[in-house]
Order: C-alpha cells, then structure tokens, then sequence
C-alpha cells in the first residue's frame, strides 16, 4: 500500500474528539475537489506492507487510528452493483437479459432484509430498478437515520419488476427518537 505519512496527532472530530489519534494517509486520489486540504497527498507517497504500518501504529502508540486520504468512494457504484448481483444471485434472483430491468425469482414470497448505510441502500435500490444510482453523497443527508425503504416484485409477463413502496420511512421509530 502506498503511503502519504503516518503520524500522531490529536482528533478533532467525531465523538472521539480530544483523543490522542494515529493517521494513516494513503497516496493518491482521482477526484480534484475545491476545498482539498491534502494536495500534497496526490503523488509520492512509500510503498509499505501491512506489516510495516501495523508496526508504526504500533510505535506510536496511539488508542486510535484513522485511515485516510485518497478516495474511498472510488468504483463505490460499481463495487455495490457486482456486491448485489453476488448477494441476489445466491438468493435465486438473477436479472434477466432485457433492456427494461426484468428479474428471475426462484422464490417470489421469499423476504429479503439488507442493513446497510444510506448510499448502499440507494445504489442497492437503483440495482433492483434498473436506474442510476443517485448519487449517495446527496443521499446520505437525506435518508432518515435507521429509516425503512421496501421494494416489492411485480409478475410482469415471464418476470418481476420491482416496485417501490417505501421509502426512508420512519414510521417504526418514535417521533421524538427520530433524528430528523
Ligand atoms: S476526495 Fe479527498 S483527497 Fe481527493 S481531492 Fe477530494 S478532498 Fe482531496
């Protein structure tokens, strides 16, 4: 893994803020965005095993350590979509060779229940409906936290398609637990 620099410094976000806390910086990122404070990070960088920078954190001694740098949504959509074929494919549902957004279902009455964070669910979503993924930065400020979307399949001719009909919704949690 190529990396930037390793050092100590004190956290300053999160409810972690205070603590002493070891940085990890990786090398690299494709993005350009405005308020990019770590430019430097773009080129350069040491190539260093896992085991070299384990052992640093190590030396520093640090209760917590941050990975970053770089751009960890890189191929995000596409790690998702190839994440939900796999994960729908072990459950009988394989999409069918078509240009509306057809399934195979081997199990029609079958539930399936999938946690995962906002833009997950959005990419997962779109997966099943056949559209672009919206893209999850915009998203994860707009689902509610812990909120419920549901998709349900239609029999359309030889097939399902997928309906939408919920989404984010909180209705399960108690008006004053919810965070928006
Ligand atoms: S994704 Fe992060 S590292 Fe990359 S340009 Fe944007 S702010 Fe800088």
């Amino acid at each position: 893994m190529r990396i930037t620099e390793i050092y100590i410094s004190i956290q300053g976000e999160t409810q972690y803020a205070g603590l002493p806390c070891t940085l990890v910086r990786t090398t690299g990122c494709d993005l350009r965005c405005g308020y990019c404070d770590s430019a430097f990070a773009f080129h350069g960088g040491t190539d260093m095993s896992l085991d070299q920078i384990t052992a640093e954190v190590a030396r520093l001694g640090a209760p917590l350590v941050l990975l970053t740098g770089g751009e960890p949504m890189r191929d995000f959509t596409a790690r998702i979509h190839a994440g939900a074929s796999d994960f729908l494919a072990a459950r009988g549902m394989r999409r069918i060779d078509h240009e509306l957004p057809f399934w195979s279902i081997e199990d029609p009455g079958r539930r399936i229940l999938l946690v995962a964070h906002a833009g997950t669910n959005s990419v997962f979503m779109c997966h099943l409906l056949g559209l672009q993924p919206t893209p999850w930065e915009w998203d994860r400020f707009v689902f509610g936290h812990a909120s419920v979307s549901r998709l349900e399949a239609l029999p359309v001719r030889d097939g399902f398609t997928f309906s939408l009909t919920a989404l984010s919704s909180l209705e399960h949690i108690a008006r004053d637990d919810r965070t928006r």
